[in-house]
């Protein structure tokens, strides 16, 4: 073991895991590498399942992973703890201390030695420094804030509902900031939420009472799509009463109301930041690698840090090169699926001394799935390079199976089989919606 090439993977989410199963089938089990991974977490979750998880559509201990039980199962070993630093000089990286919930430390800083360093962190949302956006917002970043988010929208209802059995006023106003993919969708997974809970005894609170605003400072909402996606999706939003403020900036939030450039205050008890992303800050000072302005780490199309041949990065922390485009790769689960594919051969090539595989990204198309009403997108075709609009049953069918690929990846098609016919039967057995 001792003299074993030690591939070292820090994050384990929608790339580092697949990445890590893979290496660990693959090089783990027959011993010809040692295969660690260090997550901050106990479990992981895919995180574009968090706004479900949000709006009590999806239980997410049903999806979640326990990393000891896969990395079992799966010949990698599992570190517990949060990367804080690099020795390039002596190929360590850094954990930090880890503390329990009451700040108490379990385990003290440790040094981790590493052959091969992949950096697979992800990001975190970018608030472009607005004021109170800090101390006011949800952010959906983890399964944690995921949970906290469920707590306080239930306890928003539940507050309401009561004061309109006292005949009180009762609006609640809830904003999203940023009409990216996950501000559109999360805004239909609340509209479900405030249609389904007076089903469970929340009935003097009526939906019309919950107001959803999708605040978008660019001149449409899906800004990164094609014109006709944001066209269909705003359709979509209005049609679940939904308001839709394009072209209009947040420039300060306060506890209760947002501040808009131009002036206007608009009232909102819980506001949600979805409004950008950035890779973790602590990133920028990673003993000489180079990172971007949003602390990506530069990487070659080979996934390669552009200053240490040992150490890789990918999915959203790193800025990936394109060919022929000046745009890098963007930070999305199914580049972060494809690069974990493209870094497993050019490990075990590396292990081979053979050559590395440069990375293209492919892609398929996006799709915004507006919870059970329906899901629009576009899928991209292969040869002609042209994009084909789709909507509905078939749309929906495209947009989970980007999830059951991430499953298939990590448990095999047997399993992910099952898990599936598991989720059918749970869903049937339990309410619609997370109650508690
Ligand atoms: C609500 C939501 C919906 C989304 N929907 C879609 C979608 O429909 N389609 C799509 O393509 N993309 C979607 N995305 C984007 C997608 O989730 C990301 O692009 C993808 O998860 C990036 O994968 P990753 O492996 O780079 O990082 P992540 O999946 O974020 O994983 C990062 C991992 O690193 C760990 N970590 C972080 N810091 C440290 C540290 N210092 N030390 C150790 N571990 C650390 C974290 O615990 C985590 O496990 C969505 C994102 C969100 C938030």
């Amino acid at each position: 073991m001792e003299n074993l090439h030690h591939i070292v993977v820090v994050g384990g989410g929608a790339g580092g895991l697949e990445l890590v199963t893979s290496l660990g089938n693959k090089l783990g089990r027959k011993g010809k590498a040692r295969i660690s991974l260090v997550d901050a977490g106990l479990t992981h979750v895919w995180k574009p399942l968090l706004h479900e998880v949000a709006s009590g559509s999806l239980d997410a201990s049903a999806n979640e992973i326990n990393y000891r039980a896969h990395a079992r199962k799966h010949h990698y070993e599992f570190q517990l703890g949060r990367m804080s630093g690099l020795d390039r000089a002596n190929k360590a990286i850094v954990i930090a201390p880890f503390r329990d919930e009451e700040g108490q430390e379990v385990v003290p800083e440790r040094r981790l030695h590493y052959d091969t360093l992949v950096i697979a962190v992800g990001s975190t949302a970018n608030d472009f420094g607005t004021p109170g956006a800090q101390d006011h917002c949800l952010f959906l970043d983890s399964l944690k804030q995921a949970r906290r988010f469920h707590n306080l929208m239930l306890n928003a209802f539940l507050r309401k509902n009561h004061e309109a059995l006292q005949g009180q006023p009762h609006a609640l106003n809830i904003s999203i900031i940023g009409a990216g993919a996950t501000g559109v969708e999360l805004a239909a997974e609340l509209r479900l939420a405030s249609r389904e809970l007076p089903i469970y005894g929340m009935n003097h609170l009526k939906s019309s009472d919950v107001s959803i605003s999708v605040i978008e400072a660019a001149d449409r909402i899906l800004p990164a799509l094609p014109g006709r996606l944001s066209a269909a999706a705003t359709r979509e939003l209005e049609r679940q009463k939904v308001k839709v403020l394009t072209g209009q900036p947040v420039s300060e939030v306060r506890e209760n109301s947002l501040i808009m450039k131009d002036g206007t205050e608009l009232p909102s008890e819980m506001t949600i930041w979805a409004a950008g992303i950035k890779a973790p800050p602590f990133l920028a000072e990673l003993d000489g690698l180079e990172t971007n302005r949003g602390n990506q780490l530069l990487v070659e199309q080979t996934l390669k840090t552009t200053k240490d041949a040992d150490i890789f990065a990918f999915g959203d922390c790193a800025a990936c090169p394109q060919p022929e485009s000046d745009r890098p790769v963007p930070p999305r689960a199914q580049a972060a699926h494809q690069q974990a594919d493209a870094l497993f051969k050019t490990l075990c090539n590396r292990l081979e001394g053979k050559e590395a595989v440069p990375f293209v990204y492919n892609d398929h198309g996006s799709l915004i799935n507006f919870s059970k009403y329906t899901t629009v997108g576009n899928l991209m075709g292969n040869l002609s390079g042209r994009s084909m609009y789709i909507e509905g049953k078939v749309a929906r069918l495209f947009y989970v199976s980007l999830y059951r690929m991430h499953q298939v990846a990590l448990h095999g098609f047997l399993r992910t089989g099952v898990i599936w016919l598991m989720d059918k039967i749970s869903r049937a057995m339990q309410p619609r919606l997370k109650l508690h």
